[in-house]
């Protein structure tokens, strides 16, 4: 076996290739961080709208589009909406730690300001509650149990103890409670996300493909990444797979549905069956937790974040590490070496030859599946695809191909939406009519940017006729400096 490669943790590479993308959530620790995050490799911004104002999504979606232009490099934003998740109301006595044995008064209300009084702030909260129902604070951090109804109050007992702060999630799994999606929130967040015109949309919460189709009603043309946080979604991956573009592993809700030894092997599961069907995913949460605090990584989270670049996830995650923690840029520097290191390994690049794939008897993916034999069989460090709607790009993504994607567009959505595709590096191109045009063009571009060399062999995906979508039909090998003329 060749030994794997020796990327030092401690020496970042200078030049970074498009390989597994970095989210990161931006908040109050990261909003004024976003080009050493950028340059740190950061290609998606992720804005979680369950936490923060109207007004503060507003300014860092500005700060982002700034910060992209600054860095010359095209940055997604996703948007991620709640869905029916339970959440905490406001402490107004800020964070608290909970001791066993302790007993406290649990009301529905959106904030409170008494100690001894944690408020529930969604509808139906108390008429759901029974003696003995359980209730998870925090990812299941805190364990709650109820011990008596008292009016409008319920007293519970501490079974586990830890801190709870403002807006943390909460688990009933005793309790019955309808739960629709979207909720009359999630729709105010749709249309804030619309005029805010965000690129990728995360929805928490989904349990069947047709409340993707409802959430994709009210936000056509924005990528819809689908949370898989229940039990039910597990259930109906295939078809959610099939309404989405992608797929998050939310694994901080996903690990109180199901027993958190499941989590590693259902990770698995999901990155392989949307590799399968040609969606992306990305796998989320306390992948560098430690950060927070901490200034490098655990051997433990080093460990994590390598393994799902090995199980085949297009994106790994930052949430609290960049949101609120002490080192957002050092986060985003720490998972990139991670990401490149496991790249390089002799067992990243067997997924290229993983069986897994359905075969989708489109001329787009027989020519993505072309393209990356021939780049494998040439050694091409580049494969040049032109784009309209990215759907080649994300075919041939799912390859993991040792080349770079280069992804040429002109529609400036397709161009952000294609931030998160493994491998994938998008630029926009300006609209030709010809095919030769397009060629020519892209040639000179490239060799302007310093992007290729002369005598380069590279490969060309395109479609004929030029500008139309779901047409790629052709393949071209290619040596630069050499006539881009077809006859
Ligand atoms: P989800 O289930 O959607 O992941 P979450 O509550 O876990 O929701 P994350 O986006 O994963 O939220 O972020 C992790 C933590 O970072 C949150 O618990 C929250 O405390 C903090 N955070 C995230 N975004 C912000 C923000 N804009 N302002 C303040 N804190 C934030
Ligand atoms: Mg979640
Ligand atoms: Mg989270």
């Amino acid at each position: 076996m060749p030994t794997p490669s020796v990327h030092s943790l401690e020496t970042p590479s200078t030049w970074i290739r498009a390989g597994t993308k970095i989210v990161a959530t931006i908040g109050p620790a990261s909003e004024d961080k976003l080009v050493a995050m950028i340059r740190a490799g950061m290609s998606v911004a992720r804005i979680n709208f369950s936490h923060g104002t109207a007004a503060e999504h507003a300014r860092r979606v500005a700060a982002v589009r700034a910060a992209s232009e600054a860095c010359q490099t095209p940055i997604g934003i996703l948007a991620d909406i709640q869905g029916p998740k339970l959440r905490l109301g406001k402490l107004a006595a800020g964070p608290r730690a909970l001791f066993a044995g302790q007993r406290v008064r649990l009301i529905e209300a959106s904030s409170s300001s008494d100690p001894d009084v944690i408020p529930f702030y969604f509808h139906g909260f108390r008429g759901a509650m029974r003696v003995g129902h359980r209730v998870l604070l925090a990812d299941a951090a805190v364990e709650l149990v109820a011990e008596r109804l008292d009016g409008d109050a319920v007293v519970a007992v501490v079974a586990r103890e830890g801190e709870i702060a403002d807006r943390r999630g909460v688990h009933l799994p005793d309790s019955l409670l309808s739960s629709d999606l979207p909720t009359q929130q999630d729709r105010e967040h749709i249309q804030l996300a619309r005029e805010l015109g965000i690129d990728l949309l995360g929805v928490s919460f989904v349990s069947r493909s047709e409340e993707m189709d409802r959430i994709r009603e009210l936000i056509p043309g924005v990528g819809l990444i689908a949370k898989i946080e229940r039990k039910a979604a597990l259930e109906n991956l295939t078809s959610i797979l099939r309404a989405s573009e992608g797929v998050m592993v939310a694994r901080g809700d996903l690990g109180v549905e199901i027993s958190l030894e499941q989590l590693p092997l259902v990770q698995k599961h999901i990155i392989q069956e949307a590799l399968r069907e040609g969606r992306y995913a990305i796998t989320a949460t306390e992948m560098l937790e430690s950060m927070v605090e901490n200034s490098r990584p655990t051997r433990a989270e080093v460990t994590d974040v390598a393994n799902a670049v090995l199980d085949g996830t297009d994106a790994v995650m930052l949430s609290a590490e960049t949101a609120v923690g002490r080192h957002p840029v050092e986060a985003v520097e720490a998972m990139t070496r991670i990401a490149r290191a496991a790249e390089s390994s002799q067992r990243y690049s067997e997924l290229r030859g993983a069986a897994f794939r359905q075969n989708e008897p489109t001329f787009s993916n027989a020519t993505a599946m072309a393209a990356s034999h021939a780049a494998e069989a040439l050694g091409v460090k580049k494969i040049i695809v032109f784009t309209e709607s990215g759907n080649t790009v994300r075919l041939l993504s799912r390859y993991r191909v040792t080349a770079d994607i280069v992804a040429l567009t002109p529609s400036r959505a397709t161009l952000h939406a294609m931030t998160v595709l493994s491998h994938v590096r998008p630029m926009s191109f300006e609209r030709v009519l010809s095919l030769e045009e397009m060629l020519h063009e892209a040639q000179e571009e490239l060799l302007e940017r310093g992007l290729v060399q002369n005598g380069e062999e590279v490969i060309f995906v395109a479609g004929v006729p030029a500008g139309v979508s779901r047409s790629t039909n052709m393949m071209k090998l290619h040596r630069i400096g050499e006539a881009t003329r077809m006859h």
